[in-house]
């Protein structure tokens, strides 16, 4: 593989596939949020204006005058820099690559309301429009269980001062974070704290356990319990049900998701993002763990795919195969394979 003339990290999110990546910090300065584990083996440090300034002029050169319209700050945080110092580094942006429309990051409300109103409009006006946001919960029941370090307060906080700056938002939640004790919770205050902050996105993930994280360790220990594939989609009705008087488009959009069709315009799509999770629950039990299954071992992207009958079949024999194979454990087959995926 090419080795890349400046620094790349691990992640960035799935809208910015076409963008320019350049890295402002490594790992996260927070680093102990109980599902993740995408920077638990890497140090976190600040990266220097002088050291990310040269990055940019090495992608400058390497992209040749590619005309980017979109740029992600990564890792973690990129608002834990000194606001002078990340004001230097978009104007330095804006210098070499005069074409971009949008600049992102992840934004942590912690550190986000550590800086003045002031502060984060600078930011903005000097260019990242685009604050991506893990909520993932708007329960502080949850927030406090998953180690989350914010409570429902700071994240509406945190975005407000970044919609009053003029930034778009982009909230990240996660279905099946609260467990089988607090998921109603879990749904009801994520959609009190959505309304109250009506961000540009809701982009849903579905919890996958992964291997490491706190959340293995708490599940291991009965301190967590996962809810079933049905239990799953109940809860994301409940949420969709008391989204009310915002204006945010809604999207299940990472593989993880069943059901990849959820995704609509706020508040018009309402009503038919009710009737998706509907379609799902109202299956007899067998065609619901047969699209479950199939859609979890990435043969169905959603419900329309059974439609095709050579399709359906094939995948009918798949399935029958697992089942036959690991036989009362359906839901434990699931949780696997969604922790695979993210
Ligand atoms: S979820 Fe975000 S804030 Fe939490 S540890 Fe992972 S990267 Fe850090």
């Amino acid at each position: 593989m090419e080795t890349l003339p400046f620094e790349l990290g691990p992640i960035r999110p799935v809208d910015e596939a076409d963008s320019l990546l350049i890295r402002t910090t490594r790992g996260c300065p927070w680093n102990k949020c109980e599902f993740c584990v995408n920077y638990k083996t890497m140090r976190y440090s600040r990266r220097s204006v002088e050291d990310i300034k040269k990055d940019i002029m090495a992608a400058a050169e390497y992209y040749g005058g590619h005309p980017f319209h979109s740029c992600f700050l990564q890792d973690g945080d990129s608002f834990i820099m000194k606001t002078g110092e990340l004001l230097e580094i978009l104007g330095f942006l804006k210098q070499h690559f005069p074409s971009l429309k949008r600049v992102s990051s992840y934004g942590r409300s912690q550190t986000m309301i550590r800086k003045s109103p002031g502060e984060i409009k600078a930011i903005c006006d000097a260019g990242l429009n685009l604050l991506y946001c893990g909520m993932e919960s708007g329960a502080d029941t949850v927030l406090k269980k998953i180690k989350k370090g914010v409570t429902s307060a700071d994240h509406i906080k945190a975005a407000q001062m970044a919609r009053q700056a003029g930034m778009e938002i982009s909230q990240f939640i996660i279905l099946g974070l609260g467990g089988k004790a607090l998921w109603q919770e879990h749904a009801l205050e994520t959609a009190r704290v959505l309304n109250q902050i009506n961000p540009d996105f809701i982009r849903v993930l579905t919890i996958g356990v992964k291997k490491g994280s706190g959340l293995e360790k708490q599940l291991r220990e009965g301190k967590f319990q996962l809810q079933t594939e049905k239990n799953l989609i109940e809860e994301q009705r409940l949420l969709i049900d008391r989204l009310d008087g915002i204006t945010s488009y809604y999207v299940n959009h990472h593989g993880v998701d069943l059901l990849m069709e959820a995704r609509g315009q706020l508040p018009a799509d309402k009503p038919k993002l009710l009737a998706i999770m509907d379609r799902y629950l109202s299956m007899p039990q067998e065609d619901r763990i047969h699209y479950t299954l199939g859609k979890r071992l990435g043969y169905y992207r959603q419900m329309d795919d059974m439609q095709d009958a050579n399709r359906k079949l094939f995948v009918q024999g798949k399935v029958s195969e697992i089942l036959n194979a690991y036989p009362g454990q359906f839901d434990e087959i699931c949780h696997q394979l969604r922790a695979q995926v993210v």
